[in-house]
């Protein structure tokens, strides 16, 4: 059954991490590969370094070999300057290559970790996000943030090195022709910070209305076949074609905000070099400068504004890595279930005043229980739809932490208990069991290599699935389709059992399906699950009068309480609440209430 969920907005796009901070949150996955970093970094130190030696190269060339007519020393010089670049090219290719190598190493551990992560989180946080949001964190996400190791990451690095480096360069060739051409470069910063600013807002709407139209896709096709029954696509279309346009808008606004960064630079850029021209042919004297070292100064005040640019390019790219990297952490941060407490073996089970509600607004889904099932006991909880059933098995489970009054197994309450060994002892039948993928094997050992096949195969056919595997030569290596697709409901069920029955828990917990199936399936039902409640305690959600006739405690709830504690005759010869659902449902064998 399905209830209405509270889904946290985490789906923010603005992030509130700074770059450095994501840095130190990456750096226990990057350290382990500490060599791999110390020597990218130093190939980016003489990367930059090279890239700046070319100015020089060329103003001595000017001075020493062009102005003097020297050709060898233009010789030598050309000579040098082809060695640095292929180095530098070199260089290039090696820390990319490097650093793209680190980063998926990095993003697998990351990966690995999340899955790990996830697969520990309580059973609440799974109520309040949907699945698709999960998913998306450990692919999408991962993936944005893997962007910025191989293209972020140097690139902030190398372009901040070539900045200070040209700087520097200038500023040691003569710092009033620093000042004077650098004059407007404030004003191109403060220009460029507003334009990208703009740009950012509108990037972030566009990841919005994406998310939104995600959202949406994703919706409807899971509910494309109620859609077509009910002649209703045209309608999901017309949305679709709002969302999908408030999309376009907002990314033609973004497009344009970039595009309109581009001039701006270009011309600061220009009004750079132009002024610098200037400035040196009118005071070359008095500035003491040599052709030379003016061609050098000219060829630096050139590239000084290209790492600014590339800077802003990477901008968005930067901000979508790091909201990604916000989620992720995140996700990362939220609470596992604690695998502290204490190992048990089973024996009786006591609910001792036990009051629940799902959430302080919420009603009481039980309240005031007060009940004892002994050790092989079996117990049939019966009661109208909403009246609790399924919260009593989920509370048995340690799915929900306890607030008010305890459960105990074998006088230790729920809460000291350690959750492996809990769900160690505790064996489950869902309604609607969940069938993975793979194979029939697979789905009953659920891949646990301890489990021999043999012992797989007799489980199944104890429970009478004889038939499903003569169905294919396969055996118990027969495909099953995702869900179980190509299994009916009542075969869902027989595998489930085979389930429980082959991991042979100490305490069976049945919450049995009322779908209905034909009679004979009906019968290989009932008895599987005589076979599965065979010598061990039992909790059922008993729907089947023949399940509940033969438990030793029927329990009727009501409106979240327990009314009447009893054998069948017991409490038929009583005539209150269970002798009412009796004669109602006695035409079938079937107690559906
Ligand atoms: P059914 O026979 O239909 O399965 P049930 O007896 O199993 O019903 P429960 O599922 O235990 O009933 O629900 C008891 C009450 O708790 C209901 O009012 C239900 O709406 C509420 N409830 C159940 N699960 C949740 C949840 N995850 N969050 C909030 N409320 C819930
Ligand atoms: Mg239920």
């Amino acid at each position: 059954m399905s209830h209405p969920r509270q889904y946290i907005d985490e789906d923010k796009v603005k992030s509130l991490m700074t770059l450095r901070q994501l840095f130190w949150r990456l750096w226990p996955y990057m350290s382990r590969y500490k060599g791999s970093v110390y020597t990218i970094v130093a190939m980016v130190l003489v990367f930059t370094a090279l890239g700046r030696v070319m100015p020089y190269l060329f103003g001595y060339a000017v001075d020493n070999g062009v102005a003097v007519k020297d050709m060898s020393i233009v010789v030598k010089i050309a000579i040098a300057y082809f060695l640095c670049e292929m180095t530098r090219v070199t260089l290039g290719l090696l820390h990319t290559f490097r650093m793209e190598k680190l980063g998926n190493r990095v993003l697998f551990d990351l990966r690995e970790t999340l899955i790990n992560h996830v697969q520990r989180l309580p059973t609440q946080y799974f109520d309040r996000n949907p699945t698709g949001r999960i998913v998306t964190r450990v692919t999408n996400d991962v993936l944005s943030l893997g962007d910025l190791f191989n293209q972020g990451f140097t690139a902030i690095f190398v372009c901040t090195l070539e900045m200070v480096a040209i700087s520097v360069a200038m500023l040691l060739l003569s710092p009033v022709l620093t000042a004077w051409t650098l004059a407007l470069a404030p004003l191109a910063a403060y220009l460029s910070i507003k334009v990208s600013q703009r740009a950012r807002f509108y990037f972030s709407e566009t990841k919005k209305k994406m998310a939104q139209q995600n959202a949406f896709t994703a919706e409807s096709l899971n509910g494309m076949k109620v859609l077509q029954l009910f002649a209703q696509t045209h309608t999901r279309q017309n949305r679709f074609g709002e969302l999908s346009n408030d999309y376009k808008e907002a990314q033609l606004n973004t497009v344009r905000q970039f595009a309109l960064l581009w001039p701006i630079i270009g011309f600061f850029n220009v009004v750079t070099v132009a002024s610098a021209l200037l400035f040196c042919s009118l005071y070359q004297e008095s500035l003491g400068l040599t052709i030379g070292q003016i061609t050098t100064f000219l060829l630096l005040v050139q590239s000084f504004y290209q790492p600014i640019r590339t800077l802003l390019e990477r901008y968005n790219q930067f901000q979508n890595s790091l909201a990604g990297a916000d989620r992720i952490f995140t996700l990362l941060s939220e609470p596992t279930e604690s695998e502290a407490g204490q190992m048990i073996s089973v024996g009786d089970i006591e609910f001792k005043d036990l009051s629940f509600r799902y959430s302080p607004q919420d009603q009481y889904a039980l309240s005031n229980v007060n009940m004892k099932i002994e050790r092989g006991q079996s117990v049939a909880l019966v009661g109208r739809t909403g009246s609790g059933k399924s919260t009593f098995i989920s509370l048995l489970q340690k799915l929900y932490p306890i607030s008010e009054g305890a459960i105990e197994i074998s006088g230790v309450p729920l809460h000291d208990i350690s959750i492996l060994s809990l769900r160690r002892q505790l064996g489950v039948v869902q309604q609607d069991p969940f069938i993975f993928k793979g194979t029939l094997l697979s789905n009953i050992t659920l891949h646990d290599e301890s489990m021999s096949e043999e012992r797989a195969k007799i489980a199944l056919l104890r429970v009478g699935g004889g038939k499903i595997l003569n169905r294919s030569d396969a055996g118990m290596k027969m495909r099953i389709e995702e869900r179980g697709s190509n299994l009916s409901v009542g075969e869902k069920q027989i595998l489930s059992f085979a389930r429980v029955l082959a991991h042979d828990p100490k305490i069976l917990i049945l919450d049995e399906a009322t779908a209905n199936v034909d009679s004979e399936s009906e019968k290989i039902i009932q008895s599987a699950t005589d076979e599965v409640m065979k010598n061990r305690t039992c909790i059922v959600v008993a729907h089947r009068l023949s399940t509940i006739v033969k438990c030793d405690k029927i329990v009727v709830l009501d409106k979240s309480k327990i009314v009447e504690v009893g054998r069948h005759e017991e409490l038929l010869a009583k005539d209150g609440l269970y002798a009412k659902y009796y004669n109602a449902g006695l035409a079938q064998n079937d107690l559906t209430i």
